[in-house]
């Protein structure tokens, strides 16, 4: 089952097909074999816009970090299509590749742990001018280091200095600033701030905000919740157990939110406008997400759905949807794996049997009328 594929547009950098990740799930001691799959990522399809930012939004466990490593070349996808500038990344030759890893670069959740805490961080920042020894001559490398400290923020006369000598806001610093180095198109951001405190969030974002302006770059921005992503994203996609649920614009996402598991994740999200609270309830998920090795039949998300349940209830007495004991969810639900297909706006998709019961801030007894 596919998404639709998005129209081929100029404006798109990097365009991601049906992208499916398996780990497999080895038992044994001497003889390893393989008893299963880890379906992290199962049918994942995004478009980034040029000098744009697409929020990532899902619980853990969801897949995010994988798809970020598909991306840069870290892990080799088990089928599906990357497009960068149009062009299939299976189909590139060696140097062409080794461009590619160039212009798309990683910038890690956890400052702590990616940095190498042996290295002076200015020879950190500097370290991939060995791979790419034509980007900057050899005898400018000193000050292409300090003029990236300078850029992100950073005191230039601090190159000597090792890892823990930053706090851990310019440890994240000094991350941006290594993967800038080699002057990417494209910065995949896994959670780059869920490891700082939230005064220092703030002052991250808004750095990332002004690279973005002033080098044209394109985001892929990782987090789990959806408050983190509001003001830095221009489109947003919402992640279920190894695929994208709802994506569309921020706007659209936000304030026309059409599947249950994005509305869930908003419900945490504070309301700017004081008058649209009472309209807000909280909406708890029960449980965890299931294990990717053994995802839920038909749609991954009804084990935890909070509005199968109330559509169940609503037509218990009607004869338009079957229902399936005893978990009282459509059996629809349980059946078959819902599209991720169009409402409204031609850019707003959303994967949900029932998405059109979610219209503006319905609130759950609306919904299952
Ligand atoms: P997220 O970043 O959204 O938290 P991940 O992409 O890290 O999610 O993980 C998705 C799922 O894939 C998880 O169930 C995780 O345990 C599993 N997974 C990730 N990497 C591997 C691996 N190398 N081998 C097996 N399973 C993995
Ligand atoms: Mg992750």
């Amino acid at each position: 089952m596919g998404n639709p594929p998005s129209a081929p547009s100029p404006d798109v950098v990097l365009e991601v097909q049906d992208l499916v990740k398996y780990y497999p799930v080895k038992r044994g001691v001497v003889f390893k074999r393989t008893v299963g799959q880890v379906r992290a990522v199962d049918g994942v399809s995004l478009a980034l816009r040029r000098g744009r930012t697409l929020g990532l939004v899902g619980e853990s466990g969801s897949g995010k970090s994988t798809l970020a490593k598909v991306l840069v070349g870290v892990e080799q996808p088990t089928s599906g299509r990357i497009l960068v500038d149009g062009i299939d990344v299976s189909a590139m030759k060696r140097a062409q590749r080794r461009e590619l890893r160039r212009r798309i670069q990683l910038v890690f959740q956890d400052p702590y742990t990616a940095l190498n805490p042996r290295m002076p961080a200015g020879e950190i920042v500097g370290e991939a001018y060995a791979i790419h020894p034509r980007l900057v001559p050899k005898g400018g490398r000193a000050r292409a280091v300090r003029e990236l400290f300078d850029l992100v923020g950073l005191n230039p006369d601090h190159v000597n200095r090792y890892p823990h000598q930053f706090s851990g806001g310019q440890r994240q610093r000094l991350g941006i600033a290594r993967a800038l180095a080699v002057k990417p198109q494209i910065l995949i951001c896994d959670e780059p701030v869920s490891a700082l405190d939230v005064s220092i969030q703030g002052q991250v974002i808004n750095l990332l905000e002004r690279l973005q302006d002033e080098l044209g770059l394109a985001y892929l921005f990782i987090a789990h919740d959806l408050a983190v992503v509001r003001h830095i994203a221009d489109e947003v996609a919402v992640m279920y157990l190894g695929s994208v649920v709802e994506r569309g614009t921020e706007t659209e996402v936000y304030e026309q939110t059409r599947h249950p598991y994005t509305r869930a994740l908003m419900s945490a999200v504070p309301l700017p406008d004081p008058s649209m609270r009472h309209r807000r309830e909280e909406i708890v998920l029960s449980g965890d997400v299931p294990s990717p090795a053994a995802p839920p039949s038909g749609c991954r998300f009804h084990t935890r759905c909070w509005l199968a349940p109330l559509v169940a209830g609503a037509a218990s007495d009607s004869a338009d949807v079957t229902i399936d004991e005893p978990a009282a969810v459509p059996a629809v639900c349980r059946t078959d794996r819902p599209e991720l297909l169009p409402q409204g706006p031609p850019d707003h998709l959303a994967a949900c049997h029932f998405a059109e019961k979610l219209t503006e801030n319905t609130t759950r007894a609306e919904a299952a009328r």
